[in-house]
């Protein structure tokens, strides 16, 4: 029983119970058909819409699991958490921040808009700042940029087996992806962008596709909410100076255009992706990771919401919850 604002999870309460709440989540949420997936992507649209999974890795590397938990899919979105991070070890803070704000727009995630006065995209969140942000990795060529990526999804997945973009999702965005062109083109044009336009893009569009499951998206978010460092592997993936940067981006422009809403009900950082994905991180505590491919009218996993919803509820995860009544 937690009872200050000073959050406390009791790993031994938690052993107990998560099973059984993920459990029933997954019931509970399993029948639920609202909302579609993705298919402007024409690759996204051949998911199977009923994959449900949910999975939580603790900051000391415990794993509780439920459902599909080792169905692959692209990561999208979510990658653009993980590229900032990238970016800002590759430059620093106030360089980035040149180039890329951190505000929310209030917008969909594939908005060309750009902040009137800076010209800057206005959060790494959404699509064009993310591909302002992957702009900036460093690298001498394509391959090398596209291996430091890769390295850098490898330190916070920490697995064994290897991590592949996924080449027709790659190829299948790459040549429709024409929207995310024309931001970047807009970008260019305020000098946003200083790099081949078309490398950017496969770059942006590689990131995208690169391929994960539901543990790997909890693990990351353990990562995340474990100072950077990997809880299983024990791996430094970012650096811990970044956290708070990566984490108050999330908090603030992570579900687009539900931003404000998931902060009030759900207060934690989190990321979707148009895959159906939702990584959500408990800073200090564990990471979360729902993939479920049916999506609502702003791009966010229908289930995912509702799960992260109910977990914050039952076990009082909120960021500012002060009640005294959560679980832990
Ligand atoms: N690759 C997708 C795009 O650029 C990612 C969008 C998302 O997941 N919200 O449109």
């Amino acid at each position: 029983m937690r009872v200050s604002c000073q959050l406390h999870v009791n790993q031994g309460d938690l052993e107990i119970v998560l099973p059984d709440i993920l459990k029933e989540l997954h019931s509970k949420y399993k029948s639920m058909q609202e909302g579609a997936v993705a298919n402007y992507i024409p690759e996204l649209a051949k998911v199977n819409p009923d994959l449900f999974s949910i999975c939580i890795v603790t900051v000391d590397g415990q794993v509780y699991e439920v459902g599909d938990y080792e169905q692959l899919f692209t990561i999208q979105s979510i990658s653009k958490v993980f590229a900032y991070g990238l970016a800002l070890e590759d430059h620093g803070l106030d360089y980035v921040l040149t180039r890329v704000g951190v505000e929310p727009t209030g917008d969909a995630f594939n908005a060309i808009v750009l902040d009137e006065q800076s010209k800057r995209p206005y959060n790494p969140m959404v699509n064009a700042g993310a591909i302002a942000t992957t702009s900036l990795i460093k690298g001498s060529g394509p391959t090398e940029r596209l291996n430091r990526m890769l390295d850098m999804f490898r330190r916070y997945i920490g697995r064994d087996r290897d991590v592949f973009v996924d080449i027709s999702a790659f190829t299948s965005e790459r040549s429709t992806g024409h929207r995310n062109r024309a931001m970047a083109y807009l970008m260019l044009n305020f000098g946003m962008i200083d790099r081949n336009i078309e490398e950017a893009l496969d770059l942006y569009f590689q990131q995208c596709a690169v391929i994960v499951n539901c543990q790997d998206l909890a693990l990351m978010a353990a990562t995340l909410a474990n100072r950077g460092i990997n809880p299983i592997t024990k791996e430094q993936a970012v650096d811990s100076r970044y956290i708070k940067d990566i984490l108050s981006v999330m908090y603030t422009c992570g579900m687009y255009n539900f931003a404000g809403e998931w902060a009030y009900k759900v207060g934690i950082p989190a990321k979707s992706g148009v895959c159906g994905g939702i990584l959500a991180v408990v800073p200090h505590k564990m990471g979360i990771g729902v993939f479920s491919p049916r999506l609502d009218a702003r791009g966010n996993s229908v289930r995912g919401v509702k799960v992260c919803e109910e977990l914050s509820q039952q076990l009082g995860l909120h960021l500012f919850e002060c009640s005294g009544q959560s679980r832990f």
